[in-house]
């Protein structure tokens, strides 16, 4: 069997930058490195710089220039949402919704708050696909209710959800909504004003832009609390000194990624659905997990091959050059099966048996097809040696 080196399927958990980002980014570190606040003309090239990026992200989703802030990452924006907004409307009501599938960026927030803030939380289930029910969020809403926060897309099953129709509940009934879209972000056509967003996260890392950079979009007019406190940077809003390269890469990174969709989007739905049908038929009994291929992300492919640990499938991928993650999260020394296939109803041993393969920019035919003559076959050695599996 042969091996292909460095097929890299994990662009759901980072990509890489891009070379013409890249090179867009290098003149913020050695020439044009003034601070931003000076107020000799040398910095104005700084300051210029970081408006451009602005307008090239609010560009990319219909916003306005002065609705996006720039942040240290998604994780940041998430926190700023969540905690910014309880503590302006605290006043208001102390009830937030949310759903079990979110990102630890937000519910590890959610606990914080319900911890520290004496809010109360309603972490909304999800259909056997990832998805809530608008019945539910409906229900879910009471008059203390101040915020919905529900993820554009899933990192892990790449399930997306009714956003515009939870926009317009929100708006309907006077209740913020934030949306983390980093995920989604980098591959679906973003309209915030279309979609009644209220706030929406944001990071560059996952759509060919720089790690340690993100932006939170913050509709004009939605009163938040500040996060970042300290000097008037970002419009007072989000103090220190800013990551002038970053934010000029992030800038570059989402137009270049917008001009690239229309053509990129069809490309990975292809290269998705032929490993999705390739996989399917070649494993018994593998499990596609997430929504059907036109609701879920178009790089995203989450599979449960019972009678198998995910963590050992990754292994004996990484010896053949293949680059994937797996639906658990190794936390403090215990295998937790991830909290998002347990939400879509997945048994222990299907959440323990899971592998993501996201694709990406890099990710070809040729990678599609020795995943597809690969992977089958370990999946196969690794049943037969295993006191569970039963064929
Ligand atoms: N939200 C989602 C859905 C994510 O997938 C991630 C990263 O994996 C984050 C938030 C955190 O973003 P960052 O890595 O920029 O902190």
């Amino acid at each position: 069997m042969r091996t292909v080196k460095n097929v890299y399927l994990d662009y759901a958990a980072t990509t890489p930058v891009d070379p013409e980002v890249f090179e867009a980014m290098s003149p913020y570190f050695t020439e044009t490195f003034g601070n931003p606040s000076s107020i000799y003309s040398f910095s104005s090239r700084s300051r210029a710089a970081i408006e451009k990026a602005r307008g090239q992200a609010a560009a990319a989703l219909n916003a306005l220039p002065e609705e996006i802030f720039f942040t240290g990452s998604g994780t940041e924006a998430d926190n700023w949402a969540l905690k910014g907004a309880v503590k302006k409307l605290r006043s208001r009501g102390g009830h937030i919704i949310t759903a079990k599938i979110e990102h630890h960026a937000i519910l590890h927030t959610c606990e914080y708050l319900e911890k520290n803030e004496g809010v109360k939380v309603t972490y909304l289930p999800v259909d056997g696909e990832g998805r809530i029910r608008m019945e539910d969020l409906e229900a879910a809403m009471t008059d203390e209710t101040i915020l919905v926060s529900v993820m554009f897309a899933n990192n892990e099953i790449g399930t997306i959800q009714p956003v515009k129709a939870i926009g317009e509940l929100c708006r309907e009934r006077g209740v913020l909504f934030h949306t983390d879209a980093v995920q989604a972000a980098a591959l679906l056509d973003i309209d915030v004003r279309e979609l009644s967003i209220d706030m929406m996260s944001i990071s560059a890392h996952k759509m060919y832009g720089p790690k340690g950079v993100g932006a939170l979009y913050l509709r004009k007019g939605v009163k938040l609390e500040n996060f970042v406190h300290g000097g008037g940077q970002e419009r007072g809003r989000r103090a220190g000194t800013e990551n002038i390269a970053g934010i000029a890469g992030m800038g570059f990174a989402m137009e270049q990624m917008k001009a690239r969709l229309p053509r990129e989007k069809p490309r990975l739905c292809a290269l998705r659905d032929r490993l999705i049908d390739g996989i399917l038929k070649a494993v018994p009994r593998a499990k596609l997990n997430g929504a059907a291929k036109d609701e879920r992300l178009p790089n995203n492919t989450n599979f449960s091959f019972i009678g198998i640990e995910g963590e050992t499938l990754l292994l004996d991928l990484d010896a053949k050059g293949i680059y994937a993650s797996s639906g658990s999260a190794c936390t403090s020394g215990s295998l937790d099966p991830s909290h998002v296939l347990m939400a879509i109803g997945l048994t222990h041993e299907q959440a323990h048996g899971s592998l993501r393969m996201s694709m990406g920019r890099h990710t070809t035919d040729e990678h599609v097809d020795y995943v597809l003559e690969t992977l089958p076959d370990i999946v196969a050695k690794r049943r037969e040696m295993s006191p569970i599996w039963e064929a």
